[in-house]
């Protein structure tokens, strides 16, 4: 065996994509490489031994915001212990401003962009020479009907318990500046039957949750209709064993045909994630952000009223010209519109991402360890941005976990960011803690919030068990790894 393909997964349950086009487009090559995964948290010898006992000759590392602290450490324990194991980088967090950065300076190759020809190339040449001269090399992008599909590669044990991602297209045509995909400039579709013979063939394996990480699923809506229709089909055929599909959303592109379609779906059936990131114009404007709110919020407004999609709609915190009041204003719009679940994300400097250019204007501070959060700006001071950070984290655990369905709107009243940036400031000053607040201690916590605002216990406690007797209304697990870590929702 001469090639590993390898990358620390976010969670076990995301199987990577980007190796599996690799392996399947490793041509001659595909028969002497092998792909590895491991999670983050995993022990570092454990994974350098697990590597090396595969006796590679060459070790292809995929590069994310998500793993790239640990990656680091994983390739200095390897080229410590195994000199002559020759390390070839690529992804997203190695694709730019790549000099700088120490995973970089201990390996010995990087393929910046697409790796899906570049890759085997490289390989072939490593192995047989003539050595390839140059370090970095950047991805040769081949025609669309070039790159192998991987999704047969995609095991059995794949399909029963992980998450299946994938794509009818890459890239995205527009241009926000804090996200990768702006970069682009365009998308490129994938031949759109033969991607349907293969989600064909996972399903009759017994895939059921199909993850697209298209930017933008409702770019060309004759495409979408006829993705929609394929699961449609499954699922009128199939109604007793439904499939589910997430898609990407941009929000103010909803055409007729594509409600007609969507309506047609079971409750369930389709997840969407709709990224807002904010509603501010002025703040769209800076960030070239091209947005019709109006038709986004009329969009959002009816996928609520009329579909029975899930709705997870993502707003970023941190933009350049943002402040705590307008992010404020922006979320409470939203909430009005009702959607299952709010994504509050903080603003992160993506490497490569434009965003960089208002650095000086907006006084924007990143943290200069991944994943680069914005620690400060102009108009956030540092002290209000880790107030920010603790209302998303506990947001998530209170909102978006769906254990308080009932006893959310009490605590939200009629201004939601307010009552809730007030619980969250006063959770953080009662525990001191953001990740580790087990389920009781956060009934217990809300409970005694809510009679610190004069709520009757028993009231109190008879809300707070109605949650617990009554339907989760908040099914769907976000499958994902972190959007932004990844790149944002369109
Ligand atoms: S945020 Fe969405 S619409 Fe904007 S560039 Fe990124 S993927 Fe495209």
């Amino acid at each position: 065996m001469s090639i590993l393909l390898t990358t620390l997964n976010a969670r076990y349950t995301h199987a990577s994509l980007g190796l599996r086009y690799l392996l399947a487009n490793m041509g001659e090559l595909q028969e002497q490489t092998r792909l590895q995964e491991f999670v983050i948290g995993a022990k570092t010898t454990e994974i350098v031994e697990r590597i090396l006992a595969y006796s590679p000759k060459i070790v292809g590392f995929g590069i994310y915001i998500w793993n790239v602290e640990e990656s680091t450490k994983v390739i200095a324990m390897l080229k410590r212990v195994a000199p002559h194991v020759i390390v070839v980088l690529g992804g997203p967090e190695v694709s730019y401003e790549s000099n700088e950065q120490e995973i970089v300076k201990i390996s010995d190759y990087l393929i910046t962009g697409w790796g899906d020809v570049t890759f085997p190339k490289l390989c072939g040449e490593i192995l047989n020479g003539p050595k390839p001269l140059m370090k970095t090399h950047a991805g040769v992008q081949p025609p669309m009907a070039d790159i192998k599909l991987p999704y047969s590669l995609y095991t059995d044990d794949d399909i029963k318990n992980r998450t299946l991602y994938v794509e009818a297209s890459r890239g995205c045509p527009f241009k926000c500046e804090f996200c990768l995909s702006a970069l682009d400039k365009t998308a490129w579709p994938f031949a759109l039957d033969a991607f349907l013979a293969e989600m064909e063939s996972l399903h009759a394996r017994g895939a059921r949750l199909f993850k697209f990480v298209d930017r933008t699923f409702n770019l060309n809506i004759k495409t979408s209709l006829k993705i929609m229709q394929f699961f449609l089909d499954k699922l009128e055929a199939n109604p007793d064993d439904p499939v589910y599909a997430h898609f990407e959303l941009v929000p103010d592109h909803l055409p007729d045909a594509l409600k007609e379609g969507i309506s047609k779906f079971p409750h369930g059936a389709l997840q969407f994630e709709i990224g807002i990131q904010s509603f501010n114009p002025a703040v769209q404007t800076l960030v070239s952000r091209k947005q019709d709110n109006q038709k986004a919020a009329d969009n959002i407004r009816w996928l609520t009223e009329q579909s029975h999609a899930h709705m997870h709609v993502d707003l970023i915190a941190g933009l350049p010209g943002e402040t705590v009041e307008s992010f404020a204003e922006g979320f409470n719009k939203l909430w009005a519109l009702n959607p299952h679940e709010i994504q509050f994300g903080i603003l992160k400097r993506l490497r490569g991402t434009p965003i960089i250019r208002h650095t000086q204007e907006y006084g924007l501070v990143f943290d200069p360890y991944a994943p680069y959060t914005i620690l400060a700006n102009r108009d956030i001071d540092f002290a209000t941005m880790q107030r920010l950070v603790r209302f998303a984290r506990y947001w998530d655990l209170v909102a978006n976990s769906g254990r308080f369905t009932n006893t959310l709107p009490v605590l939200l009243g009629d201004t939601a960011f307010e009552h809730f940036m007030a619980f969250s400031d006063w959770l953080y000053a009662n525990t001191d803690a953001t990740h580790r607040i087990a389920l009781e201690r956060l009934v217990a916590m809300v409970g005694k919030y809510l009679q610190e605002r004069g709520m009757d216990k028993a009231e109190a406690d008879a809300l707070l068990a109605s949650d617990y007797a009554g339907p989760k209304t908040k099914v769907v697990e976000t499958p994902a790894p972190k959007r932004q870590a990844r790149r944002l929702a369109a």
